[in-house]
């Protein structure tokens, strides 16, 4: 029986279950691993130039380290998926294909259809990179019932023991110390350097076929990150000695010194298989066990990983395919040419931007504070939002950036993903960070010439979706602020945010 092994791109796995399937059931001799470069994926939008020299270089490095282990491995490079398939197996001629059910709405559909297209039976077998995967917390969702992350987070700690002690309940008593981790940088604090990655000769080959790409965002210059499972370890280490400790305190700060404070920089990893989450959880609750880390600290880090990631991994399953086309707030605005060149005043902006177009890599609170604030105060249309996301960071990947732009970002689905929209004006970038020190406008200031244009938008969103904030308890206070603030006021802020369109270049592409 000879079988195909079939590896996707973002399925890197030391433990590829349909690899592992395979040689148990027939050992190694009559196995030939593929995995294919699509060129066709790879045009589908202008990617981030690091994105698919992280993609293209972890593949290469994965496929030697199976041929050092005894494999038979083929990368094709084709057209597409389907003619890169149909080249081996006229080639191979195999009896069976294995793979892993993709991560991605798309993907598993296409392997769904795939042995009636190729004419070869096709095993598509479960995907191990998700724990949800192993354990769903919510097993059957009932239609249009909201469910928070806070209670899916809490079973998947009790369910994988982590931060659990034996009497069942939380390790410290409480299962989360939010209410700790906001704390902006202090002045003079620099965060370590993060580990980077010198290109080795695989990587500086597909840096080259990269450079040369038309259609793509930012450069292969400067390109650092690990390519290979040992190099992923050693990014994740370099977190755990040197930055985890303040992960939790600074987790929501931003500063123009630094773009990962203490944030870990692990995303582009786990999502593409060569870190998996489970070990990463464990690994840190270690540190908190030696007395390495404080609990402050190892509680947000787990809470990102086996909660966050997982409920947005498990809501993009339970949103598709509608998820794609959400538009709660009616949203109809191109979005604003600065976001393709970071030319603008706003500080803010310029300076997040800058970091998404050079390096792919913006942390958490800059994604959802800056950029998904300012696009949904400015009615963006969510799809090119999230066009725009797909397109600029290295860890971009439809079922993450989805339910998180879509979702928590926008709120373009009404609340499924998160209970209130995260909406703030310039009070709370200012608290937050060190941008609008060096900013040309007043974050004080709600209208007139020189006022934030987060305010202006900020307030003028406010009066406009009034009603729709009032009905959402969480929203109350905001819109009780409104009262504060005459009618006079009401209107000049609402000309000036309008104004605001024309000078943004912001076309609404839906008009009435
Ligand atoms: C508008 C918006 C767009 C986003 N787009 C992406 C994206 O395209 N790809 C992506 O991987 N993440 C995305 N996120 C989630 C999150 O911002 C990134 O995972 C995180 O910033 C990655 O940096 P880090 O590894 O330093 O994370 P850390 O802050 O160090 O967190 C540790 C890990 O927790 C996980 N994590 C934390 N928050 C989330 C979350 N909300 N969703 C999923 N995983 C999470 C990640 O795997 C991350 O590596 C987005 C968030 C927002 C608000
Ligand atoms: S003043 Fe406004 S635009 Fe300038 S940095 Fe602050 S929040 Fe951003």
């Amino acid at each position: 029986m000879r079988t195909t092994v079939w590896i996707l791109g973002d399925q890197l796995l030391e433990q590829h279950p349909a690899l592992m399937a395979a040689v148990a059931e027939e050992g190694r001799n009559h196995l030939h691993v593929v995995l294919v470069e699509s060129r066709a994926r790879a045009a589908r939008l202008p990617y981030q130039r690091k994105k698919l020299v992280l993609l293209f270089s972890a593949m290469r490095h994965y496929a030697v380290m199976l041929k050092e282990q005894g494999y038979a491995v083929e990368i094709l490079r084709a057209a597409d998926m389907l003619s890169g398939l149909r080249k081996h197996i006229a080639a191979w001629r195999p009896d069976r294909i294995y793979c892993m059910a993709a991560s991605e709405y798309a993907g598993r559909r296409f392997q769904e259809r795939l042995d009636s297209r190729l004419g070869v039976p096709v095993v598509v077998l479960p995907n191990t990179q998700f724990l949800s995967g192993q354990f769903d917390p919510i097993p059957k969702p009932q239609a249009g019932k909201r469910y928070v992350m806070e209670n899916f987070y809490r079973a998947m700690r009790r369910h994988f023991n982590l931060l659990m002690e034996q009497d069942g309940k939380p390790t410290g008593d409480l299962w989360n110390y939010d209410a700790e981790n906001r704390r902006p940088l202090p002045k003079g604090t620099l965060p370590p350097e993060r580990l980077r990655f010198e290109p080795d000769e695989i990587t500086r080959q597909v840096m080259q076929e990269v450079a040369v790409i038309d259609n793509g965002v930012g450069t292969v210059d400067g390109f650092d990150l690990a390519v290979n499972h040992r190099e992923a370890t050693q990014a994740f280490l370099d977190f755990l000695d040197h930055r985890l400790e303040s992960f939790g305190p600074y987790e929501d700060a931003m500063s123009s010194r630094s773009d990962i404070l203490f944030h870990s920089l692990l995303s582009p990893y786990l999502n593409i298989g060569l870190l998996e989450p489970l070990p990463v959880a464990q690994l840190a609750e270690a540190r908190f066990r030696d007395g390495q880390a404080t609990l402050q600290s190892v509680e947000g880090f787990i809470r990102q990983v086996i909660g966050w990631r997982e409920f947005i991994y498990w809501q993009y399953w339970r949103q598709m395919p509608g998820l794609k086309e959400v538009n709660f707030w009616n949203a109809h605005c191109s979005l604003p040419g600065f976001f393709w060149n970071a030319e603008t005043d706003m500080n803010c902006l310029r300076i997040v931007l800058e970091r998404a177009l050079h390096y792919g890599y913006t942390h958490h609170i800059e994604r959802l504070m800056v950029l998904s604030n300012f696009c949904l105060l400015a009615g963006i249309s969510p799809q090119q939002v999230t066009d725009w996301f797909t397109a600029c960071f290295v860890d971009a990947y439809e079922w993450v950036m989805l339910p998180n732009v879509l979702g928590m970002g926008l709120h373009a689905d009404g609340g499924i993903i998160a209970t209130k929209p995260y909406i703030a004006s310039a009070n709370y970038i200012n608290k937050m960070s060190d941008y609008c020190a060096a900013c040309r406008y007043d974050p004080k200031l709600r209208h007139g010439q020189n006022a934030c244009p987060f305010n202006l938008l900020y307030w003028n969103f406010l009066i406009q979706h009034e009603q729709i904030l009032r009905s959402g308890p969480r929203m109350g206070p905001n819109v009780l602020s409104l009262r504060r603030i005459g009618i006079k006021e009401q209107q000049a802020i609402q000309q000036q945010a309008g104004e605001l369109s024309a000078i943004f270049s912001l076309v609404d592409l839906d008009p009435p």
